[in-house]
């Protein structure tokens, strides 16, 4: 594997964490996660939200009008499930909206990219948000679309917030006195922080797994088939036998 084409990001670490082996399905050998009403749901709401706060416009007709620009059928098992969704949807747009109006915040990202290296690898990752708040502070924001709320120990430790921790202080050159986690669904926001230990310890693993990656290194962790996407379809798996077909 080049090195100079490789890049580790957070979705590689986590899938690489859940499974190695799934991390080689997924990235060499270009298996696709089945598209789901929750996948397409989360793309048609990040999308919604980067085009209004992108688009100029932001009253409310605006926001109504980039989630049905943004809006797709794909992976929704019927009608039923669609007018659930979008109806869920639009529930969740109107929360933001207010949530929106009365924030005394400036959006100055949304969608933010960075691109940078960390030990031999680049290092890849998109931020959904991050607000300048009156006082001068920085705020980073992650949007959830599921139902689940998270326990506050999950927020404190979830790796993507360190990884965006580590982006806005050392790429785009300020710390982020909040990070917070946007449950839409539930028009909930939970607030956490990473010390500089928390960011170094990341960016260690990031760096660590990157290497076993390049080393090909692709164990096979059975204590996670059963809430995998390729259990029916890997030949590690105890369900592969209801498949025609293993990989
Ligand atoms: S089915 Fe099991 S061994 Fe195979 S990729 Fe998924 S978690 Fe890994």
């Amino acid at each position: 594997m080049s090195r100079q084409e490789f890049k580790i990001s957070y979705s590689r670490v986590n899938t690489y964490l859940f499974c190695p082996y799934k991390y080689k399905l997924v990235y060499l050998d270009n298996f696709h996660i089945p598209v789901n009403s929750d996948i397409t749901f989360g793309h048609i709401i990040h999308k919604t939200l980067e085009r209004f706060h992108v688009g100029g416009e932001q009253s409310s007709d605006a926001l109504f009008k980039c989630y049905d620009n943004a809006w797709k059928n794909d992976g929704f098992k019927d009608s039923q499930q669609i007018f659930e969704y979008y109806r869920r949807g639009n529930q969740m747009l109107e929360n933001y909206y207010t949530y929106f109006c009365e924030a005394k915040s400036e959006v100055l990202y949304v969608e933010k990219s960075f691109d940078t290296n960390i030990g031999k690898y680049k290092f890849v990752g998109i931020i959904d948000r991050i607000d300048k708040h009156l006082d001068g502070t920085y705020e980073v924001i992650d949007y959830k679309t599921h139902v689940q709320i998270w326990e506050q120990g999950r927020v404190d430790k979830d790796l993507q917030l360190t990884f965006y921790a580590y982006a806005c202080k050392n790429i785009l050159g300020f710390n982020p006195d909040k990070i917070s986690i946007y449950f839409l669904s539930n028009n909930k926001k939970m607030y956490t922080k990473r010390t500089q230990d928390d960011i170094n310890n990341a960016i260690n693993t990031a760096i660590d797994i990157a290497g076993k990656i390049v080393a090909e290194n692709f164990d096979h962790d059975l204590s996670k088939c059963f809430v995998c996407d390729f259990r029916f379809k890997c030949k590690y798996s105890q369900y592969r036998e209801v498949a025609a077909k293993t990989v």
